[in-house]
């Protein structure tokens, strides 16, 4: 009898992930995964509504994205001479950039505590990891990453700026001298542009190795799951040889397109989630026994004592965060909770004022 068991056809290294968990948040006030709280205006909802109606569901997407490239382009300011490559989400992105370099032996490079997926994908695609860990302020430790680089002489390396789940933007100096030592491409993902401000998108024409990562998750399209990779043609036209050719579909073409020719609703909901940061921060920083890191980003990652309890409580409250105690050691006791709206930041600050252990 052949043995065709998942134990022997699958992959021991796919065997042994646990696959990307995502909690049911059914009821709960959801401010555990970075979405952007607020809704689109309703006159616009009207035209996105027509368009989805006109759509030729029939007809296979534009491969090219023509018409919503145009839009990008224009939206995100992307410099002269640089081009687009379109994902469906960030993270179909970081799939196509780590099987386009793997070759034997060769190595992906990120720090740690980041992004869960660079590591993921690279577990997937059979990329070795190689993780640098960041400084107990969460600050890059650039004397190690220039020795890991040293090395493992990585074909990829990923840096989140601002990083999740830390929040805070590295500073640009150190990264310009990690790109600049790097043998491999080096992508910088500004996921969370919108409440940074800082970007390296600027700087593409410096470095004949950088790619800059942007998306529309944060922004307020997470449901539409669209990414980009900005930067040389000379790499994105490799890198569009592995993409499936129908990867962004025909709504999310259409609707992105038309949401980006109103990109100041956007910009104002962002700032307005920059504003409510402020709010909870200053918030979380008189709660006694809580400490809460800086950001740049659209969540706030902090420290409380028995965070798997006050995490429970929360929960049991109705409010949804995300608990990041024992995901890494540099976040024991670290739970991470988005911005929401005033109202959803106000429950959720009473519901973790009731929930932490000196309240009884
Ligand atoms: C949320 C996040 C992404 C998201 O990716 P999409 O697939 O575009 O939704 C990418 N990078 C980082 C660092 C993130 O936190």
């Amino acid at each position: 009898m052949p043995d065709n068991s998942p134990q022997t056809l699958i992959r021991d290294e796919i065997r042994a992930l646990s696959a990307y968990h995502v909690p049911d948040s059914r009821g709960f006030v959801k401010l555990d995964a970075m979405e952007n709280p607020y809704r689109l205006p309703l006159d616009l909802r009207a035209e996105l509504g027509q368009l989805a109606a006109d759509a030729s569901l029939n007809r296979y997407p534009d491969p090219g994205a023509h018409r919503l490239k145009q839009q990008l382009r224009a939206a995100l300011d992307v410099p002269a001479g640089m081009d687009l490559l379109l994902g469906n989400g960030s993270d179909e992105l970081i799939q196509i950039l780590a099987l386009a370099v793997n070759r034997p032996g060769a190595t992906l490079l990120g720090v740690d505590p980041s992004f869960v997926m660079f590591r993921m994908i690279a577990t997937i695609v059979g990329l070795r990891y190689v993780g640098v860990a960041l400084r107990p302020d969460f600050s890059l430790d650039l004397p190690a990453l220039l020795a890991a680089v040293q090395e493992h002489r990585p074909a990829l390396t990923f840096i989140a700026f601002p990083n999740n789940p830390t929040g805070n933007l590295f500073d640009p100096e150190a990264v310009r001298v990690l790109i600049g030592a790097s043998p491999g491409l080096v992508v910088i993902d500004e996921a969370y542009h919108a409440f940074a401000g800082k970007s390296f998108l600027a700087e593409l024409h410096r470095f004949p190795n950088l790619l800059v990562m942007r998306t529309l998750s944060k922004l307020g399209l997470a449901g539409l799951r669209l990414g980009m990779l900005i930067g040389r043609a000379e790499w994105l036209i490799e890198l569009d040889k592995l993409r499936l050719p129908y990867n962004v579909n025909v709504l999310t073409q259409q609707l992105a397109a038309c949401v980006l020719e109103r990109v100041d609703v956007l910009e104002g909901q962002a700032a307005a989630i920059r504003s409510e940061r402020s709010k909870v921060l200053a918030a979380l920083s008189v709660i006694p026994d809580i400490r809460a890191f800086a950001t740049d980003a659209n969540f706030i990652l902090f420290r409380a004592p028995s965070a798997d309890t006050v995490f429970g409580g929360l929960k049991a409250r109705g409010v949804l965060i995300k608990n990041l105690n024992g995901s890494h050691p540099a976040l024991t006791d670290c739970l991470r909770v988005t911005v929401g709206t005033p109202e959803e930041n106000g429950r959720f600050l009473d519901a973790l004022r009731q929930s932490l252990p000196q309240h009884a």
